[in-house]
């Protein structure tokens, strides 16, 4: 699962493939010929089986990061999954082990799962409600809100000063 795209930069593009474009919501892996290049970018087969599956644990990793869905709806993308011991310089690494077809939609929730046990609640939405990215808020305050300060923080404060101006 190597393929020099951190796993939590792996699971923004995941939970980010589905923006709004110039007020047009847009789907990265919406045909197929796109879903084959975003999916070999990142590692994968390009395959019909293996777009379904991450199709799938997106559209649960972003209802449960909206808190829209319990955690638990990320169980299938588990499936088939196991894990192996083996000896590696007088430790024990545990190798995992997944189905080919299920390797990119099951990397997407154990990043999920690292980054909630590393940096609890810094996974969040946009809070733009027209923007449909997430982030990960790095920041010492924990209260970054928008995805981009430049795209969706400049317009939500245009705006709230326009409506202040109106009011
Ligand atoms: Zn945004």
């Amino acid at each position: 699962m190597t393929d020099g795209v951190s796993d939590e930069d792996f699971l923004l593009a995941v939970l980010n493939s589905t923006p709004v474009i110039d007020g047009v919501p847009a789907d990265e892996l919406g045909d197929a010929a796109r879903a084959r290049a975003w999916l070999a970018g990142f590692g994968g087969l390009g395959t019909e089986a293996e777009r379904r599956n991450v199709v799938e644990v997106r559209q649960a990793l972003q209802a449960v990061v909206r808190g829209q869905q319990p955690p638990d709806v990320l169980a299938p993308a588990l499936r088939g999954l196991t894990s192996r011991p083996v000896m590696a310089g007088g430790r024990i690494d545990w190798i995992l082990s997944v189905p080919p077809e299920r390797e990119l939609a099951a990397r997407a929730v154990l990043a999920w799962d690292a980054l909630a046990g590393r940096s609890p609640g810094r996974l969040r939405p946009c809070a733009n409600h027209e923007c449909r990215l997430f982030l990960v808020d790095h920041s010492k305050a924990n209260a970054a809100r928008w995805c981009s300060m430049a795209v969706c923080g400049n317009r939500m404060k245009a705006r709230r000063h326009y409506q202040r101006s109106r009011a």
